[in-house]
C-alpha cells in the first residue's frame, strides 16, 4: 500500500475529463470528499450531493508556482496526473500537446519529488506503438516507435517517469489505457471516441457513420474496469511492481463491425456506415490486442466486462440519458 499519512490529501489533474470525473468520483467514495482535490482549466460542470463543497483548483498544469502552492495548500500526498491532450486533437495542435503533455508531467515530477508526495499515478496509451510494433498480443517490453506527437509525449513520459523512480526514488506507477467507453462524460478527442458515439446514436435510435474502417481492431476499456485497475495499480505493494514506465492491460479488443454487431442483437434497426478520416491512418500503428501478463502476475489486473456486457451496460445507461 502506498503510506501515505491519513492526513494528506490526493491531488487529481484533468479532473473534469473523461476519466477524471469518475476517479474523482470513486476517490470521493472511498476518502471522503474534502480528501479529494480537483484540478482543472476550468470549474467542475455543477456538482451535485457531497461533491458540491469538495475543493477545487481552477488553473493550468503549466503553472509550476501555482501548482507547487496547491500541493502546499491541500498537503496533497498522492497525485493523480491526467491533464493533457488527446490523440486527435494532439495532431491538430502538436505543439500544444508537447507542451502540456510535456511541461506538466515534469512540473508534477519536480514538484513530487521534493514535496511530501509519496505516490504518482500518470496514464500512457497505447499511442506508444508503431507501425513496426508487432500488432497483435503486443508484448510489455517491445518496439515503441509512435507516429502521433500524442504518442510522442506519452512515450516520452514513460521515459521521464522511469528515471525520476530509478534516480529520485519517486513512486510514479503508469498505466497504458487503450480507448476507454463510458456513458457519464463526452470523450475528448481521442481516436477511439467513435465506439462511444456510436453507442451514443444507437441509444438515440439513430444510425451512425464511423471515421475508422470496419475491420480495425483496437484494444479497449470500459471505465470501471479502468478505475478499478488504476485503484489496483495504486493499491499494490511498491515492491510488487516490476514496471516502472508503463503497464500494458488489455481488456477487451473490437473491430467498428463488431460493435456494430453487439449493438444489432440489442437495437435490430441499427445501421452503421464508414467514412474513414485521418484517424484511421492513427489507428492503423496501434495495436489490435496487447499482452498484459505483467500487470495480472504484479498487481492482480482482471477486467470484468466482455464486448457483450458493455455495449448492454452502455446502451442501458445511455437510453436513460436521452430520456
Ligand atoms: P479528457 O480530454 O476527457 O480530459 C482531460 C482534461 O484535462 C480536460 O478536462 C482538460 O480541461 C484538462 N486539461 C487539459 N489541459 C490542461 C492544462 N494545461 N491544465 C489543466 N487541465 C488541463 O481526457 P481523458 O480521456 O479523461 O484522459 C485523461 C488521461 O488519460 C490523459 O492523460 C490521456 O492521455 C489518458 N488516456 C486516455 C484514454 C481515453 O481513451 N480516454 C486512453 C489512453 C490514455
Amino acid at each position: 500500500m502506498p503510506h501515505t499519512s491519513e492526513h494528506m490529501r490526493i491531488l487529481v489533474t484533468g479532473a473534469n475529463g473523461q476519466i477524471g470525473s469518475e476517479l474523482v468520483e470513486a476517490l470521493r467514495q472511498r476518502h471522503g470528499p474534502e480528501q479529494v482535490v480537483g484540478l482543472d482549466l476550468n470549474p467542475p460542470p455543477t456538482a451535485n450531493g457531497p461533491s458540491a463543497a469538495a475543493p477545487f483548483e481552477v488553473m493550468d498544469v503549466r503553472d509550476r508556482e501555482a501548482l507547487a502552492g496547491v500541493l502546499d495548500r491541500h498537503e496533497i500526498g498522492t497525485i493523480y496526473h491526467l491533464a493533457s491532450l488527446l490523440s486527435a486533437t494532439g495532431e491538430q495542435h502538436p505543439d500544444r500537446a508537447w507542451d502540456v503533455n510535456m511541461s506538466g508531467l515534469k512540473n508534477v515530477l519536480d514538484l513530487a519529488r521534493r514535496r511530501p508526495v509519496d505516490t504518482v499515478f500518470w496514464p500512457s496509451s497505447i499511442a506508444v506503438f508503431g507501425p513496426t510494433t508487432p500488432r497483435d498480443d503486443t508484448p510489455q517490453n517491445t518496439v515503441l516507435d509512435p507516429t502521433t506527437m500524442y504518442g510522442v509525449t506519452k512515450r516520452s513520459g514513460e521515459l521521464l517517469c522511469r528515471y525520476y523512480h530509478r534516480r529520485y526514488d519517486l513512486d510514479v506507477r503508469s498505466l497504458r489505457y487503450p480507448g476507454l467507453l463510458s456513458y457519464k462524460t463526452a470523450p475528448g478527442g481521442g481516436t477511439t471516441d467513435y465506439a462511444i458515439d456510436m453507442l451514443t446514436q444507437a441509444a438515440a435510435g439513430e444510425d451512425y457513420t464511423c471515421f475508422l474502417e470496419p475491420d480495425t481492431r483496437l484494444p479497449m476499456m470500459y471505465m470501471p474496469d479502468a478505475i478499478q485497475g488504476t485503484l489496483a495499480l495504486m493499491d499494490a505493494d511498491a515492491d510488487a511492481l516490476s514496471v516502472r514506465d508503463s503497464y500494458n492491460a488489455g481488456a477487451l479488443s473490437f473491430a467498428p463491425a463488431e460493435l456494430a454487431a453487439a449493438i444489432r442483437a440489442r437495437v435490430p434497426t441499427f445501421d452503421c456506415h464508414y467514412e474513414p478520416d485521418e484517424r484511421q491512418r492513427i489507428a492503423e500503428n496501434w495495436p489490435s490486442s496487447v499482452d498484459d501478463t505483467a500487470a495480472r502476475t504484479d498487481w492482480d489486473w482482471a477486467p470484468e466486462y466482455d464486448l457483450d456486457a458493455l455495449t448492454e451496460d452502455m446502451l442501458h445507461h445511455l437510453r436513460e440519458n436521452v430520456r
